[in-house]
């Protein structure tokens, strides 16, 4: 029978790569804790309709990329391609807007997007995302910045650049709009057929377009930075001041757009060198228009995701130290059958003091028993048999000094075990 491989784009994450995902998500998730993030979960899949409205129409994501079906009762459902929109509405429908602003929320989540799968860009990815609603000032800009900073900081991650930009609110961006088409039209000659199509309905997005020539193009368009208006140029001044004040290094780049059609004024991205073409590793931006978009109240609002992958990628081309995976502590080796039964019950006693212990389950002989303890990095090996079963009494043996020590396998042995291990712990002058 012919088998069954992983879909294109996909990932499985093996064990080994598992305890780094554990390691990064627990890193951000305390983080965003200390933040004062608190998280939510929506569902993978949602209305379609909410991501055409909030993604908008003329994205790449929601004109190319979208996992898009009907479903059996005959509705459009999408899989979510990004973290924001199914946030927002959440916010809406449980009435979050109702605590204390700011409203902070986090998330981990998987994202889908039908893309050319590449290094660094999947099918099925995963984003470290947070959405700050209710506050429009600068200082909420910089924070949020400050925050993605400092989580790089963390997760001992280097040579990432931070570019910023302002993309202004609906007014100056209707003016910029007329530069765009006047300039775009001009050269239409040279625009691929999905940016004649935004020309008039959403010329910005062919900034963001990836193919080669509109890219070209883009390079001689006006800068949105040119077209401010007073209060958006007084906003993004302060978010530099902020940041600046708070010894945050960044680059203005004024062709920065990013790539969903929400955001308005402040955007930012951090880019990583140790990447090929797949160089973002977040980004994020201000969306004062969105809640209100989609029905709520008119709410400032800004967040940022983080791609754990792409997260990923630079670490290991940085050669990041993950902390090693817990080994096991104690493994009880047996001869015979009811030795066996005994170092399962001691197993178990450990077990419940959150002790990693393990013995035999595959019926190996005792040479095979100690070297698969090697194996598993124990560092104490326990041999039981007749004789110990005899007199209750057994030999706990330090695998890297050989020290060896007596212990009563009846009476408070994981008492006992605990001391044994702390001891040695002790003289090791390890914190833990
Ligand atoms: P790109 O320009 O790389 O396509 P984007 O503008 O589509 O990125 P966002 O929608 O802002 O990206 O998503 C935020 C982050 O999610 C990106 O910076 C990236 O790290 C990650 N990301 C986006 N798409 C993918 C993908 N297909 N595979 C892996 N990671 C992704
Ligand atoms: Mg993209």
């Amino acid at each position: 029978m012919e088998s069954i491989k992983a879909q294109r784009g996909t990932q499985d994450m093996l064990p080994a790569v598992a305890g780094q995902w554990q390691a990064v998500e627990g890193v951000m998730r305390s983080e965003a804790e200390i933040s004062g993030f608190r998280e939510i979960r929506t569902p993978v899949f949602e209305d379609t309709r909410l991501f055409q409205r909030s993604v908008g129409e003329t994205t790449d994501v929601v004109q190319k990329e979208m996992y898009t079906f009907e479903d059996k009762g005959g509705r459009s459902v999408t899989l979510k391609p990004e973290g924001t929109a199914g946030a927002v509405r959440a916010y809406l429908e449980h009435g979050l807007f109702n605590e204390p602003m700011p409203v902070k929320l986090y998330y981990v989540t998987p994202c889908y997007r039908y893309e050319r799968a590449q290094a660094g860009r999947l099918r099925e990815f995963h984003q470290f995302g947070v959405e700050m609603f209710g506050s429009s000032l600068p200082v909420a800009d910089a924070g949020l910045i400050a925050f993605a900073n400092g989580l790089f900081d963390r997760l001992c991650v280097k040579n990432l650049t931070l570019k910023i930009n302002s993309i202004g609110c609906p007014t100056c961006r209707a003016e910029y709009a007329k530069a765009l088409t006047a300039y775009f039209t001009e050269q239409k000659d040279r625009l691929c057929e999905t940016c004649l199509s935004r020309l008039d309905r959403n010329p910005m997005r062919i900034l963001d377009c990836k193919s080669p020539e509109c890219a070209e193009v883009a390079k001689g368009a006006p800068h949105i930075l040119d077209y401010l208006c007073d209060d958006c140029r007084k906003h993004f001044e302060e978010v530099k001041e902020i940041l600046d004040s708070a010894n945050i290094a960044y680059e203005v780049d004024p062709t920065i757009v990013r790539g969903l059609d929400y955001y308005t004024r402040t955007v930012f991205e951090f880019v990583s060198g140790d990447l090929g073409a797949q160089s973002t590793v977040c980004g994020g931006g201000r969306y004062d228009g969105l809640v209100e978009e989609m029905g709520g109240a008119k709410t400032p609002a800004l967040g940022f995701a983080l791609g754990i992958e792409r997260l990923l990628l630079v670490m290991a081309a940085q050669k990041v130290q993950f902390p090693e995976e817990d080994p096991c502590e104690l493994y009880i080796a047996s001869v015979g059958e009811a030795a066996r039964k005994k170092a399962f019950l001691l197993v178990q006693k450990l077990r419940d003091c959150a002790v990693e212990a393990a013995c035999d389950e595959m019926d190996r002989s005792l040479n095979a028993q100690m070297k698969y303890a090697g194996k598993l990095g124990a560092q104490f090996t326990l041999v039981l048999g007749d004789d110990e079963l005899a007199s209750g009494k057994g030999i706990i043996k330090n695998m890297k000094t050989g020290e060896k020590k007596k212990i009563d396998l009846d009476n408070d042995f994981e008492g006992q075990f605990a001391g044994i291990s702390t001891e040695a712990a002790d003289g090791e002058g390890l914190a833990f």
